[in-house]
């Protein structure tokens, strides 16, 4: 369903990603791990056409959409929920998602995937007339992640979901991911938890300064010595 070849970012002077190659399947949920630095947002970033690639190309459901722009990727079904999340902080949450299905504002059904987010996220339909800025850390990543879903992607790219929330929400964001992807849903999912993406993952790319260390299946990933030393402490 993805597939990046060769692709090089940088930022000035900076090359924080080199000849990456990555694949997804449809219905896959793969894995993309490193340390701080390693490259993982700008993956993301140049994937969702919010980076230029210097070289290299992304294919996305057979078509070669290295050059889009992003809002043309998101309409194509590939959808992102970036790092910082980018919800309208003073809008209600209602009115965060409803922005999410502006892409279907012609088949007059815009809140028609709330029905499937509600199911996902119970508290977002409870949350709807509160405003985006005063959730909580973790009911804010709910909301982007749903935000997302109102374009009904074929594939979602989450960048960090876990980052910042406490730890009984993120075992229901890692959950909901799986969730997600049991309704059909392909899920390119960047992560710090290793330990904890590998167990939701098929598969998974182990970025070092920009460049793929290792990529398989997320259970030989987890057994390999060189990373359980450097990535999870073992
Ligand atoms: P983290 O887990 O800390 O978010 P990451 O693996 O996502 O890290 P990136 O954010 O992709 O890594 O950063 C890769 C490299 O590119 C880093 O050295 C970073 O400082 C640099 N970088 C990222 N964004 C920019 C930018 N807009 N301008 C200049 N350098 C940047």
């Amino acid at each position: 369903m993805l597939e990046v070849t060769d692709l090089t970012t940088a930022y000035g002077g900076l090359t924080a990603i080199s000849g990456v190659s990555l694949s997804v399947s449809r219905n896959e949920i793969v894995a993309v791990a490193g340390a701080n630095g390693a490259g993982k947002s700008t993956l993301l970033k140049t994937i969702a056409g919010l980076e230029r690639a210097r070289s290299g190309s992304v294919n996305f459901a057979g078509a070669d959409i290295g050059h889009l722009h992003a809002h043309l990727i998101t309409a194509k079904g590939l959808a992102y929920v970036p790092e910082n999340k980018r919800l309208f902080p003073r809008l209600t949450v209602r009115d965060n998602l409803r922005l999410g299905s502006y892409l279907h504002r012609k088949s007059g059904d815009r809140e028609a995937p709330l029905e499937f987010v509600f199911k996902l996220f119970p508290r977002m339909q409870e949350r709807l007339a509160q405003r985006a800025e005063t959730l909580s850390g973790g009911e804010q990543q709910m909301l982007a992640i749903s935000r997302a879903l109102m374009t009904r992607p074929a594939l979602l790219m989450l960048d960090e979901p876990s980052q910042g929330i406490m730890p009984k929400l993120v075992d229901e964001i890692f959950d909901a991911i799986k969730r997600i992807r049991d309704t059909g849903v392909t899920i390119l999912l960047v992560e710090q938890r290793l330990s904890e993406s590998l167990e939701i993952s098929d598969r998974a790319y182990v970025l070092q300064t920009g460049r793929v260390l290792m990529n398989g299946a997320a259970a030989d990933i987890r057994d390999n010595p060189e990373i359980r030393r450097a990535y999870l402490g073992m």
